[in-house]
């Protein structure tokens, strides 16, 4: 077997591994990223779209695995969208270099500084707010749509229809600031340049406009020449070795899946920021199979960041409509945080079918007062995750709640057309936590009962951010980071 020596190994080119790598690029060290999706960049294979399902739509699979488009056939290949599927809810994942910046929507929010300090009392929410989400929004070039354009672009009618009645049934409505540069969006709608948001591009990854983190982060540490990336790298386990150095078995694949080779990386220091499923399932799976030491907190405190999906039809089609013609970057977003009683977040979602399909889609992002816990199943070797309909039913009486009010005001039905009852509880595009800040790390991400393991990625966040996360995840990363350089952890 091929056996490489790397002094600084991250696990994974999402948010926290982006944020570590440029961070410790720029501080003068050589860093080693393993990726085990593609470099697509680099591969010059463009991403699909979601009306014609593609090489991007799935990672290995034989059909397309995106919420009510699953119906497409595909030939396996690495695509960019993977899903991981237990018995009461369904986890979407982005897969490439970037992560899950490649199929996000790219909803850049900030948390409510109230929830924050909740979540994490023992963080310095002002130094947060002051310093670290003005830092990432600055990084991950987030911005504004502009509301003339708003209001005029037939591609935005859903945000527009939608926000009216909110505000008829009573609701609040927020801006919802972005990654995809709303300049380039101006552009495609005049045709001047390539259309990707116009285009049905999101899920299956964007080839233009979104500000992706190869883009952003993964661009910068690359120019400073001490960065490699390796894609189509797949970890399987990690071992701890007597000195105190990890060694990690690692499978090269091609497009197609296969294995191309058997590697093995050693390295002095280890980051692991592949995702909170991918993390969980390498130091959970590790100490099965290899005795890798475990903190009892790892796997607890897991959440789906309230996520809940619910919809909407129009009785007459005709009276409401959210249009043909869809954007997939949303921009609007119903605030009903405040309520005590039915306390909830929801995004104004796009459904670009190509049709007018007269339904209204909502992800509401609620409380997680109950939260699940991932192990490790030794007999069929893959997570389980203790999470059912008990840890889900305050979400389910907010939707509830809310589709009913604004059917009241509005018309409508609860959208049988999209969820079996109208309630899709099993849909999470969030996963968070089961690697807890301070709980199964110290203050800055140094795993417990470890010397040189640290977690930089979505589990360190206690399964509830009450937004969508990857600011958040992108602004703890930061912070943690730079207090391990000058910790001199790194050295
Ligand atoms: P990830 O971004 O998941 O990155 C982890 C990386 O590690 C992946 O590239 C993975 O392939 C790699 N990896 C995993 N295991 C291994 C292994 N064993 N070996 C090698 N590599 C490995 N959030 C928002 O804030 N706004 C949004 O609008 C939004 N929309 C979303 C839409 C969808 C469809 C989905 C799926 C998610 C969305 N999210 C959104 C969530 C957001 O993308 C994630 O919270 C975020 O990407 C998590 O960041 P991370 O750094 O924890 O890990």
């Amino acid at each position: 077997k091929e056996t490489v020596e790397v002094p600084i190994l991250i696990i994974g080119s999402g948010y926290g591994g982006a944020v570590s790598a440029l961070r410790l690029c720029e501080a003068g060290k050589k860093v080693v990223m393993l990726e085990m999706g593609l470099n697509w960049e680099k591969s010059g294979v463009p991403f699909s779209n979601m009306l014609k399902p593609g090489k991007s739509a799935a990672w290995l699979k034989k059909k397309t695995i995106a919420p009510f488009m699953n119906i497409f056939s595909l030939t396996p290949f690495t695509g960019t969208l993977d899903r991981m599927d237990f018995e009461n809810i369904n986890i979407w994942i982005g897969r490439g270099v970037g992560g899950g910046s490649l199929v996000n929507g790219g909803m850049a929010v900030t948390p409510k500084e109230s929830y924050f300090k909740e979540v994490f009392p023992d963080l310095d929410a002002e130094k947060f707010y002051n310093h670290y989400f003005p830092l990432v929004h600055k990084e991950l070039k987030v911005n504004v749509i502009g509301e003339q354009f708003l209001k005029d672009c037939p591609y935005y009618k859903f945000t527009r229809v939608g926000e009216a009645e909110a505000h008829k049934a009573g609701f609040k409505t927020i801006r919802v600031p972005n990654v995809y540069d709303f300049q380039y969006m101006e552009k495609e709608y005049r045709n001047e340049v390539p259309r990707s948001a116009f285009n049905t591009e999101v899920i299956y990854g964007n080839n233009h406009g979104k500000n992706s983190l190869d883009k952003t982060y993964l661009k910068k540490a690359l120019e400073t020449g001490n960065l490699e990336i390796m894609d189509l790298h797949c970890v399987e386990n990690i071992k701890l070795n007597d000195d105190k150095t990890y060694t990690l078995q690692v499978q090269q694949i091609d497009t197609s899946g296969a294995v191309v080779s058997d590697k093995v990386f050693n390295c002095k220091k280890l980051i692991l920021a592949a995702g909170t499923m991918g993390t969980l399932k390498l130091l959970l799976q590790s100490n099965a199979v290899n005795n890798l030491p475990i903190h009892e907190q790892i796997g607890k405190n897991w959440g789906n960041n309230g996520n809940f999906m619910t919809g909407r039809n129009w009785v007459k089609p005709l009276s409401g409509g959210t249009g043909s013609k869809q954007s997939t970057i949303p921009v609007g977003g119903i605030d009903n945080w405040d309520d005590k009683e039915h306390p909830f977040f929801t995004e104004i979602a796009p459904l670009p079918m190509g049709m007018d399909v007269a339904t209204a889609l909502y992800l509401l992002i609620n409380r997680v007062d109950k939260k699940g816990e991932i192990s490790y199943d030794s007999t069929n070797k893959k997570l389980s995750l203790d999470w059912n309909e008990t840890h889900t039913a305050k979400m389910r009486e907010n939707a509830d709640y809310f589709i009913k009010k604004m059917n009241r005001a509005n018309g409508g039905t609860r959208s049988h057309f999209l969820f079996n009852n109208g309630f899709g509880a099993d849909v999470c595009y969030h996963p968070l936590g089961g690697c807890v800040l301070g709980k199964a790390t110290n203050e800055y991400g140094k795993l417990k009962a470890h010397e040189n393991l640290y977690v930089l990625d979505g589990s360190l966040i206690p399964g509830t951010i009450g937004v969508n996360p990857f600011v958040t995840i992108t602004a703890i990363a930061e912070y943690c980071v730079e207090n391990l350089i000058t910790q001199n952890e790194f050295a």
